[in-house]
């Protein structure tokens, strides 16, 4: 696949590199290629607002989703409370160190790195301001976003759920809605992100 290519208001196709002029682009439109069908990009004029809005949301939900318990077992007489740090820890204490670290590096640190990024450059960008590191922040925030699992997990977790509530009883704490609706204001603030808006952005403020 090739790199897209940025110059003003030209963009190229990500996947087929046809070249398309997005100047004429409304608020609220959403540009694809004619060749191969991919998505280039969705006009906002409220992008970086918006990034803001969902992002800070996300941290802060992310914050209550490993402050609190996550589920909790009754089975047999014994009740075992956990939150997502723990079940993290968990993993690694019956010696499952390898998933222990893919699990705690997909849910909690790389969603975590590209929250504070995402947060730190839209208002950088939101708010006009030129900074040397906005670049290379935006550079691993388009980096890293694929190797975010936010939803696989909650998914796993729920199929899981099923699975189990008829063996013990299941409580859902607090952290888990938490995490629930952090699903769904992380994935905003990675689809908000726009890669050709926020580049072009950042080269205005280089002018
Ligand atoms: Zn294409």
């Amino acid at each position: 696949m090739c790199s897209p290519k940025y110059n003003d208001d030209w963009l190229a196709c990500p996947s087929c590199d046809q070249l398309y002029d997005l100047s004429e682009m409304q608020h609220g439109e959403k540009a694809y290629c004619s060749h191969c069908n991919a998505a280039l990009t969705t006009s906002r004029t409220d992008i970086f607002s918006r990034v803001q809005a969902f992002s800070l949301s996300s941290i802060i939900l992310m914050i209550m989703s490993c402050s609190f318990p996550f589920l909790a077992f009754k089975a047999s007489g014994l009740e075992s409370v956990m939150t997502l740090p723990q079940a993290v820890q968990r993993l690694h204490d019956e010696g499952m160190t390898d998933l222990a670290l893919l699990v705690g590096c997909f849910i909690l640190l790389i969603p975590a790195v590209l929250l504070v990024l995402s947060f730190a450059v839209s208002l950088s960008l939101g708010c006009g301001w030129r900074n040397h590191w906005a670049k290379d922040c935006a550079k691993i925030i388009f980096h890293l976003k694929t190797w975010s699992m936010v939803e696989v997990f909650f998914i796993g977790v729920l199929v899981s759920y099923v699975k189990i509530v008829h063996m013990a009883t299941v409580v859902i704490g607090i952290s888990f809605w938490a995490y629930a609706i952090f699903t769904i204001t992380f994935t905003m603030t990675i689809s908000n992100l726009d890669r050709y808006q926020t580049w072009k952005r950042l080269e205005e403020l280089e002018r």
